[in-house]
């Protein structure tokens, strides 16, 4: 069935269903409880309907990467019980106050500076914000993430705001790495996490897309955040 704007929801349930699929042969083969894994469906560029499909096939948690296109669609959704967004793109501060009103989550947190800020903004809540470090594993220059050496420091300024819940670490792998090596940076997030007080302090690792979910959960992911493979090819690059 069509709806007007194009977004064909049988299609939508067909793909999440095989995305779904995915993590659970991913995780088995990896010996792990595929319960273990939830699924982010990242709707950036999508319109509202497409939202609105895979919540009908079951979908709760979405991944927004821009504030004012999270809000406009928040809106257009109000009111579907247990919809949750979760907010992965570059954040400015200047936005912290926004974010923390319309998402459940940050991914993308990657200065003290930001920490403060979302830990202010979030005092207005009933609830803590989540919040992910997301650190730059890769150490390419224009990418978001703090640098490995200042991942101690962030954690321990999350701790320090009551307003917010650490989640874990999130990262974004080079684009167009070997097997060998995407698995060698996924493994290198996992490293952190177990340097910085392993699932205890840090019981989630979001990491993985519609490319890589499977070295991503062999490597330890509890989150995968997974866009094409669900709404299919976007608009616009992103
Ligand atoms: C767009 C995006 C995704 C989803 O990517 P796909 O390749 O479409 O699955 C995941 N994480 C982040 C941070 C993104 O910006």
């Amino acid at each position: 069935m069509r709806e007007s704007s194009g977004v064909s929801g049988s299609r939508i349930e067909e793909r999440l269903r095989a995305v779904r699929e995915r993590i659970e042969r991913a995780a088995c083969a990896a010996g792990r409880d595929p319960q273990s894994v939830r699924l982010l469906a990242v709707s950036k560029y999508q319109p509202a309907a497409a939202v609105r499909a895979a919540y009908a096939a079951g979908q709760r948690d979405f991944g927004e990467n821009y504030v004012q296109e999270l809000g406009a669609k928040q809106s257009q959704l109000a009111g579907l019980p247990e919809l949750r967004f979760h907010f992965i793109g570059q954040l400015q501060r200047n936005k912290a106050r926004r974010v923390a009103e319309l998402a459940s989550t940050v991914h993308s947190v990657d200065s003290c500076k930001l920490v403060e800020a979302l830990g202010r903004a979030a005092r207005a809540r009933e609830s803590p914000l989540g919040v992910f470090i997301q650190v730059n594993v890769s150490d390419e220059a224009q990418k978001g993430g703090c640098r490995e050496a200042e991942l101690e420091r962030l954690l321990v300024a999350v701790g320090g705001q009551a307003a917010l819940r650490l989640m874990g670490l999130m990262a974004v792998p080079q684009a167009g790495l070997s097997c060998g090596s995407l698995a060698a940076q996924f493994g290198r997030v996992a490293g952190l996490r177990q340097a910085h007080g392993g699932s205890q302090r840090l019981p989630e690792l979001s990491m993985g897309m519609s490319q890589d979910l499977e070295a991503a959960i062999a490597a330890g992911s509890t989150c995968v955040r997974i866009g094409t493979a669900i709404f299919g090819a976007r608009a616009s690059v992103g």
